[in-house]
């Protein structure tokens, strides 16, 4: 029986590289029904707003999406349609893996990094006060009468709350992720001697879960160290657990360390559903011009067929990259080659093809 999967081409390179991981999952043999859904600047100028309920709707019928990048216009009031997402569907752990490849040469070879990231919490809350507002205005005098706080009459205000519900969960889910996939420790990354409220919240929750996961190694150090960690000695890393703010941008370092963003994927997971899409965001320097490269959008699309049981298809499709790769054959423009979107996407469709045929 053929999947239904929820199919977001998004904005920017999104649809290049939505059209580049169709044609390899076909290649990998999978029959999918897919139910192609605008979101993005599209949807937002159709129907004034970049995701439209019938997107939701889709993805709690299919409970599985593959999504390319959404824009979300810099300080301006638009919520970001990636964050909405991630919180309407509750998707509170993103799993991106940052892996040496074949032929990508790069500073450190053999890195195996995944960083876990909590998706709902932390400065992506979307609590946030507008500079000058009167909501603000009342804040500050509320702050003022509760603990002598001052804040400046200029300043503009992101609330930065952390549960530990909210920690528990993905903690226990960072180590039932090493469980399953063999992994030896999970570094945690906080700043908890600062923000003792908050990332205070995350570090005690998770250590208190930890008791619970001896089999796990497992141990804690502030984020600046853990970057200091990442580009000196990543290879002594495995898992890393963060919160949402410097999981994000633990992830973009990862992706740098294994010869960028266009090749690491990702996959947004909570109890019910699942969307994967790869880490970069929509890229508009390149947009239109056929020179992205697909691979983290492929592999984000052979995480969704693990996802869905399809672990021959999922390996073929990691293996035909690979090939593509290790045989210097067509590259994009960031891996210093010259070949266009769809030519890899062909190269690694027929890569696959030939990886289920050689089992
Ligand atoms: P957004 O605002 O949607 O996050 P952005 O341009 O700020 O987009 P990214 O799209 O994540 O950020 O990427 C930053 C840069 O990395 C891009 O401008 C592009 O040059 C490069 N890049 C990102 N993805 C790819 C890709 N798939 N192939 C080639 N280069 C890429």
């Amino acid at each position: 029986m053929a999947h239904l999967i929820t199919l977001i081409p998004g904005d920017g390179i999104g649809p290049e590289v939505a059209d580049a991981a169709r044609l390899v999952v076909d290649a990998a043999g999978v029959e999918v029904d897919w139910d192609v859904q605008e979101a993005g600047a599209g949807a937002l100028e159709r129907e004034g707003t970049p995701l439209p309920g019938r997107v939701l709707d889709s993805i709690r019928r299919s409970r599985t999406a593959l999504k390319g990048p959404i824009t979300t216009p810099v300080g301006t009031g638009f919520r970001s349609a990636n964050v909405a997402l991630r919180q309407e569907l509750d998707l509170f752990a993103a799993v991106r893996p940052a892996r040496s490849l074949p032929g990508i040469a790069t500073r450190f070879t053999n890195l195996d990094l995944v960083v876990i990231r909590e998706n709902t919490e932390d400065l992506y809350s979307g609590i946030e006060f507008e500079r000058g507002s009167e909501a603000l205005e009342r804040l500050r005098g509320e702050l003022r009468d509760l603990g002598g706080f001052q804040i400046r009459e200029d300043a503009g205000v992101t609330v930065k709350p952390i549960s530990v519900s909210g920690t528990r969960r993905i903690v226990r889910f960072a180590f039932e992720f090493a469980r399953r996939n063999r992994r030896g420790s999970i570094t945690l990354g906080h700043k908890a001697n600062i923000m003792k409220f908050s990332d205070g919240v995350f570090l005690y929750t998770a250590g208190a879960e930890a008791e619970f996961y001896r089999d796990v190694w497992f141990e804690e150090v502030q984020v600046d160290e853990l970057a200091l960690h990442l580009v000196t000695e990543p290879e002594t890393l495995d898992v890393l657990l963060l919160p949402n703010l410097y999981g994000d941008i633990v992830s973009d370092l990862c992706a740098g360390l294994v010869g960028g963003l266009g090749l690491v994927p990702g996959a947004n997971l909570g109890w019910e559903y699942a969307v994967f899409e790869p880490v970069h965001g929509s890229a508009p320097d390149l947009a239109g011009k056929g020179v992205a490269n697909p691979i983290a959008m492929i592999e984000s699309a052979a995480m969704m067929l693990a996802h869905l049981g399809e672990s021959a298809a999922a390996g073929a499709v990691g293996r035909g990259i690979r090939a593509v790769l290790s045989e210097g054959m067509p590259r994009t423009g960031d891996l210093g080659g010259t070949a266009s979107t769809g030519v890899m996407a062909r190269a690694i469709a027929r890569a696959t093809e030939q990886a289920l045929e050689a089992r």
